[in-house]
């Protein structure tokens, strides 16, 4: 007997009150999963209707009791539909209940009062405006200066994207009220002024050059013969993808779908999202974190309504329900933020290809320096590869890479972190008045073990990644667990300089203010931008020439523009290269391919030195020359030889409870089980399993962290491990806890106080993990 587990009223609190119906015989083979169907409800059997979320032979009430479904009422073209079904795929892909599923990928129900929405007005005639830009910028009043400069342009502005994305004060608005600059004014939608006409015809619309033009026409061409395809255009930054892809959003809206576009949060700034403004009006909504669930759901509902055709923001604004999606498009499609970290751990991407599907939509994929992943099924033909290789605006220069080996500044006897050639430059640069990054590209807290001498690293001998140095001089590595002494002589090169690698922003801002005591700096990570909105205002203090120096991890490199730095120090590349993931490689290659493009943007010249103590490295190497298949063709090597993604698939069982030994002996056992299926062949093809072993940050907030991971070339394979892994939950009867809580939050939050109390656990899955545990 078949049953289907059926939701009446799709909304976040009532997803956990399912109904479950027998499926009679006549539609077993038809009904499936996201099926709208009619079924017999309450003591009189009227007719109502729901969805099919699940098809199971479990009964969880009495079987005689149970009534049948009346009719299928499909209609696929709804999209609560395909919503469903892109649920039961994320489900099936990545592991997770289908509740849990079905909550990430529908709006949170909330009844709001309708906001008014605001508008900045400009209330001067051009010349007037313009003699009061020169005001400001004669007092040094930069905020009022942006805020002007901007108003000229456009006449008139979003009130919240002033205020969050400009990171212009409410003060400063109402002081330019007072002076009569401007006003502010309710409006019930935002209103673009160059109007509807002018849409895509208008000002705004830049000539595509021979390159960019070739991309779009030939996309939009098989779009429009009915071909649906992936495509990835690998574009350096600045080639002119944003603008390839405004081009082909134009003939999809044209043809009246609806497109998403995913942009990671961090690079989400004013700029962007008003280039997206200015071309297609008030039809273009944005989500990003900061608003309020509530907020949320109304620009979502707006989507459903037809309000709006273009959707952006970062990976969540894939769910938006449009009736009829044509298009997705992910720019910097290779960053880690794509990647959901609570469950289901979906990939955006992957995902984003699987709604395409449903909807009958394309997907266009752009990134200066594409993920292995997205690459290699370019490479195999499975996405359509298009390059763009020269910046769109050609006076804006690439910088000059300088590789500066510290193994021969310590041999020179130079002990601080600033190899003589970056000093020099830095001195040079605050000589003239221009800027200068300093970009630690750390990750993670575990820091790795190298000879300062050689640059020799010590590596897990089964895993090919780096070993990490522990308290009590252990060497660990997290993916098997192999463990062995600290050395104190380097097997490489004899010297004793070998020891465990760590820094922080902190000690590089000392060491900067010891050596360079005039330099006014800013310093950039987890501890200065944990208030809200502190982020932008750092990196608008630097924009704005406040600082000379901005010292930062990763955060710095992404998003802003800012003309003025001419010099980018890369301290320690190898803190990325050496971290225990064997995504390390490409990681490092990216971020120092992306802190490169830094330096330089506009009519000054730039430098980039890359400090590190393995210049021979290939993903160094390549970066240096921002040579992008130079580094694939390296990197592919080494994937292929491990069997790890995207050659292969790994799948990370973690095991998490407060109490250590009721963690080891879940996974301990887990793995047990999962082993003897193996082995009795109940699961036939090739794979390995690795550990249990501790993560490599082993406990967190006092919850201690094991994971077993499972490689195999067999996805399928994998998956069916993954659902048998779930199913032993049991095991654990009672100590498990669900995988999420009723608001769809990882059942980690808010669960603090149970956890003290006994030994309950946690079990989550990642399928092809992209952050490293
Ligand atoms: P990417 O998205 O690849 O980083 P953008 O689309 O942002 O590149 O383009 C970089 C800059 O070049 C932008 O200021 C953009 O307006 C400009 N640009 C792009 N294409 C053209 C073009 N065909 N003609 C003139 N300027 C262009
Ligand atoms: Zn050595
Ligand atoms: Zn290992």
């Amino acid at each position: 007997m078949k049953y289907a587990n059926i939701i009446v009223n799709i909304s976040h609190e009532s997803l956990d009150k399912y109904f479950q119906y027998v499926i009679p015989e006549r539609l077993r083979d038809e009904l499936s999963v996201g099926d709208y169907v009619s079924i017999p409800f309450g003591r009189g059997n009227r007719l109502i209707e729901g969805y099919v979320m699940e098809i199971t032979d479990k009964a969880e009430f009495d079987p005689a009791r149970l009534k049948e479904i009346a009719e299928i009422k499909t209609d696929s073209r709804l999209v609560e539909h395909k919503l469903i079904r892109l649920a039961y795929w994320m489900k099936q892909r990545y592991g997770s209940t289908m509740i849990t599923a079905l909550k990430t990928v529908l709006p949170i129900k909330k009844i709001i009062k309708e906001k008014e929405n605001r508008s900045i007005i400009l209330c001067m005639e051009d010349e007037a405006a313009y003699e009061r830009l020169e005001l400001y910028a004669r007092k040094h009043q930069t905020a009022r200066e942006r805020l002007m400069r901007e108003l000229i342009n456009e006449k008139q502005l979003d009130y919240r994207l002033v205020t969050t994305k400009l990171n212009i004060s409410a003060a400063t608005i109402n002081a330019m009220e007072k002076q009569e600059v401007l006003r502010v004014e309710k409006t019930r939608v935002y209103r673009n002024t160059t109007g509807e006409a002018e849409k895509s015809s208008g000002r705004n619309r830049i000539r595509l050059n021979g390159e960019q033009e070739k991309i779009a026409s030939e996309i939009i061409n098989e779009y429009s013969r009915g071909i649906r395809n992936t495509y990835l255009i690998h574009g350096i930054t600045g080639s002119g993808k944003t603008e390839v892809y405004m081009e082909i959003i134009d003939a999809v809206v044209r043809q009246g779908r609806q497109v998403i576009v995913l942009i990671p949060e961090i690079s989400l700034t004013y700029q962007t999202v008003m280039r997206f403004y200015k071309r297609f009006g008030d039809s273009v909504s944005t989500l990003h974190s900061r608003l309020s669930d509530g907020e949320k759901y109304d620009q979502f509902e707006r989507a459903k309504k037809g309000e709006i055709s273009v959707m952006i923001g970062p990976r969540s604004a894939l769910f938006t329900p449009f009736e009829d999606l044509g298009l997705i498009v992910i720019d910097e499609e290779h960053e880690s933020s794509y990647k959901s970290d609570s469950m289901p751990k979906y990939h955006a991407r992957e995902t984003a290809i699987e709604l395409a599907k449903l909807h009958g939509a394309s997907v266009v994929l752009g990134s200066a320096t594409p993920s292995m992943e997205a690459y290699y099924r370019a490479k195999k033909g499975d996405y359509k590869l298009y390059t763009l290789d020269r910046r769109a605006i050609s006076d804006a220069s690439l910088p000059t890479v300088h590789i500066a080996d510290l193994r021969e500044e310590l041999k020179n006897g130079n002990r601080t972190m600033f190899s003589a050639g970056l000093k020099t430059m830095m001195d040079e640069r605050l000589e003239k008045g221009e800027q200068i990054m300093l970009f630690l590209n750390r990750r993670g807290y575990a820091g790795f073990y190298s000879c300062r001498s050689c640059g020799f690293v010590l590596k897990c001998p089964h895993c090919d990644v780096s070993l990490s140095s522990h308290e009590g001089g252990r060497l660990k590595c997290h993916y098997c667990g192999y463990e062995r002494e600290e050395v104190k002589i380097c097997p490489e090169c004899g010297s004793s300089y070998i020891g465990g690698m760590r820094a922080g922003t902190q000690q590089i801002e000392e060491s900067v203010k010891k050596l360079f005591p005039h330099a006014s700096v800013l310093r950039m990570d987890a501890d200065t931008t944990s208030a809200k909105g502190n982020y932008d205002k750092i990196l608008s203090a630097f924009a704005n020439r406040e600082a000379d120096i901005l010292i930062g991890t990763q955060m710095i490199v992404k998003g802003h523009d800012f003309p003025y730095v001419t010099l980018m120090g890369i301290l320690i590349a190898d803190m990325s290269l050496n971290v225990g993931d064997y995504r390390a490689s490409e990681r490092t290659f990216q971020l120092l391919t992306q802190a490169a493009g830094r330096a330089g943007r506009a009519e000054l010249k730039g430098d980039v030195v890359i400090q590190t103590y393995k210049p021979e490295h290939y993903a160094i190497q390549a970066a240096s020359r921002q040579d992008y298949t130079g580094f694939y063709d390296e990197e592919i090597l080494y994937r292929e030889l491990m069997e790890y993604p995207p050659v292969g698939h790994m799948l990370a069982v973690m095991i998490e409870s407060r109490d250590e030994e009721a963690a080891d002996d879940y996974a301990k056992a887990l793995a047990e089980v999962l082993k003897s299926d193996i082995i009795n062949g109940l699961y036939p093809g090739k794979v390995r399993m690795i550990g249990p072993a501790d993560a490599t940050v082993k406990k967190i907030n006092d919850i201690y962290r094991k994971l077993i991971y499972l490689k195999s070339t067999d996805q399928e394979l994998l998956e069916a491990l993954k659902d048998r892994a779930e199913e032993l939950r049991d095991i654990g009867r009672g100590r498990i806890l669900p995988d999420s809580d009723d608001a769809g939050r990882p059942a980690i939050s808010g669960e603090a106080n149970s956890w003290a109390r006994d030994k309950r656990i946690r079990m989550t899955m990642d399928m092809d993990p992209v952050n490293g545990y």
